[in-house]
């Protein structure tokens, strides 16, 4: 007998989280491109991935730049469309390597590595889609801008750096419904003319998608723990 666990079947749980996905935005009256699905790969064994990149996805979420190059370095020559997206913190050292290898950033959170996307962007001559992200529930140990520094922070961006800001991330407190902190998110990007919403995880992306999610984000469900 083998002592190998079976592995996570992957493009079944893929299968299942599209159908829940477009089920949700039937239900919430939204068009079934009203929002996409970023598949969490990290941390994950190529194994669980492959099947999933074969089923057809293309939008993958890292969270670590030097993880993410050698996870999807060579690969990326095969699949133009790919589009990669850094979800976890970004630290200003490695803003040079994130700004020439992701497509899109979520997580642009303070000035200092906004600067450092936007000298990155004007020496390379590239700049991924931004994303900024907001601490939801102020919780100490995440990081994001808070709430009521979001407006500001956004100007800023925008202003003095000169940065395109395509919309909002968050990942909202453990406890508790997300709902209010899923409508928050959406109300400061209204407010900032901004349109797209990364939130919405394995837990509670149909919730999300009820409060306008564009983009969920979504690793446990389709990989499994890692
Ligand atoms: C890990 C992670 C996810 C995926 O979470 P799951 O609960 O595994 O679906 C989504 N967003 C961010 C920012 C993450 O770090």
């Amino acid at each position: 007998m083998s002592s190998q666990q079976p592995a996570t079947d992957s493009a079944a749980n893929y299968a299942r989280i599209v159908r829940d996905m477009q089920k949700a935005l039937r239900q919430s009256g939204r068009g079934a491109e009203a929002a996409r699905l970023t598949a969490v790969s990290k941390n994950q064994p190529w194994e669980v991935i492959e099947p999933v990149l074969k089923a057809g996805q293309r939008q993958f979420g890292e969270n670590r730049v030097q993880e993410a190059m050698q996870r999807w370095g060579e690969v990326r020559g095969d699949y133009a469309d790919l589009d990669l997206r850094l979800i976890g913190p970004l630290q200003s050292n490695k803003a040079a390597e994130a700004v020439g290898f992701f497509d899109c950033i979520e997580s642009v959170d303070r000035e200092k590595i906004a600067r450092a996307i936007a000298d990155e962007a004007q020496k390379q001559g590239r700049c991924p889609r931004l994303f900024i992200q907001v601490n939801i529930g102020e919780e100490v140990q995440k990081t994001g801008i808070l709430p009521q520094d979001a407006d500001g922070f956004i100007k800023t961006v925008q202003t003095d750096f000169a940065l395109k800001i395509e919309g909002l991330m968050c990942i909202p407190p453990v406890e508790g419904p997300r709902g209010p902190y899923f409508a928050l998110l959406r109300k400061i990007a209204e407010r900032n003319g901004l349109r797209a919403l990364s939130m919405g995880m394995s837990d509670d992306f149909k919730t999300a998608i009820t409060f306008g999610a564009t983009e969920i984000r979504v690793g446990t469900a389709i990989f499994g723990y890692r």
